[in-house]
């Protein structure tokens, strides 16, 4: 016989819901010891002190007591609205403990499959899907921002539409490249990464042009596998060209290619885990693939759970459950 737990007795006499609440209580201890906040209106209180008003913009609403989370509600004096600090972000209504979205969270960061999401957070099937959704919403627009500097290395990375919505191996159409769905990556040296959709097929330079042209820095020097559609971007972007002949018995070219290649293969071995996806939603996942592929990067500087949690509260959006 080992210790006995001094706790065995009491847990042991709790009924199913206080032992639900019991164990709700223990996680948000947990989540406030690690990350610093512990409930919904905490890390609301921490990164949304002063919410504008969302249908008017007013910047300084009253405050107008809390909501039954805990979270604040607030009123504004232009245009009569009522809200918590968590409108206008994905956050908004969502009823489980914050605990369990970081779990959700924390799953996401190694791209599990959504059933076993669903299963290991002891959400349903729906409630991960609709989770997702919310953290794809988050993320929507975030490449818009990001420039690639000094040495840039630029690719292509091809999947089957179908296999995004069948699976792979399923359902297949044969051969004919331009049934496949590109996707222009790019990364440069201090590893910012970009993935965009890009039509179908191999891309014409108008193509390439409008999925990386405003994603590289004057003077960077791109490198390439000598496709014809780079050069009329890299002109256009002010570029430098440094090209491999794309041959992967060549030692040279899969050195010298070797981390943009790496990153087609993670991505297209992310997007493998989503099968099921509606193909329509591509760009989503690919951004959530780059904003994720940041924040792992950056774990050292910014814890990544806390970070995510941060950027759903600061980033004005709405998860629309429209399909
Ligand atoms: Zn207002």
């Amino acid at each position: 016989m080992g210790a006995t737990n001094p706790y065995s007795g009491l847990v042991g006499g709790l009924s199913a819901g206080e032992l639900e609440l019991l164990r709700d209580a223990v996680e948000e201890r947990r989540l406030r010891e690690g990350l610093g906040f512990g409930a919904l209106a905490e890390a609301a209180e921490l990164y949304r002190p002063a919410p504008p008003c969302p249908s008017c913009g007013e910047p300084s609403p009253w405050r107008d007591g809390r909501a039954p989370s805990g979270v604040r509600r607030w009123r504004c004096p232009s245009c009569g609205a009522r809200f918590t600090s968590l409108s206008g972000t994905v956050l908004e209504n969502c009823k489980k403990p914050l605990a369990t979205w970081v779990d959700f969270i924390r799953l996401t960061l190694f791209a599990v499959p959504l059933d076993a999401c669903a299963e290991a957070c002891r959400i349903t099937h729906q409630t991960a899907w609709e989770w997702r959704h919310r953290l794809l919403a988050a993320v929507d627009g975030y490449q818009g921002r990001i420039v690639l500097r000094g040495r840039v290395w630029i690719d292509e990375a091809y999947v089957n539409d179908t296999d995004l919505s069948h699976g792979y191996g399923q359902a297949r159409k044969r051969g004919l490249s331009r049934q496949k769905l590109c996707i222009a990556v790019g990364i440069d040296a201090r590893k910012e990464p970009v993935a965009v959709v890009c039509g179908h097929g191999k891309p014409s330079t108008k193509r390439i042009k409008e999925a990386l042209g405003g994603h590289l820095a004057e003077g960077a020097v791109v490198v390439h596998d000598r496709e014809k559609a780079h050069n009329g971007l890299i002109r256009e972007a002010g570029c430098g060209s440094e090209s491999y002949k794309a041959d992967v018995r060549d030692p040279v070219y899969l050195e010298k290619m070797a981390l943009v290649n790496n990153l087609c293969s993670w991505i297209k071995r992310y997007l493998w885990r989503f099968t099921g996806m509606d193909p329509a939603n591509l760009q989503s996942y690919l951004n959530l693939y780059v904003y994720l592929f940041r924040v792992k990067r950056d774990d050292e500087k910014w814890p990544k759970l806390e970070r995510v949690v941060r950027h759903m509260l600061m980033t004005g959006a709405r998860f629309r459950s429209s399909t």
